[in-house]
């Protein structure tokens, strides 16, 4: 199961709230999350 790279938290794959960056799938439990990692997804995506 993904986990929001931003909270910690685990999402379902089928979650609407998800970014690619650098051919991964980031997964996020809402929107603000994802608004987060869409900043700065160079911080976030390892
Ligand atoms: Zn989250």
């Amino acid at each position: 199961m993904p986990v929001d790279p931003i909270c910690g938290m685990k999402v379902e794959e089928t979650s609407k709230y998800r970014s690619k960056f650098q051919g991964k799938d980031f997964y996020f439990c809402c929107m603000e999350c994802k608004e987060t990692f869409d900043r700065n997804p160079l911080k976030y995506s390892r």
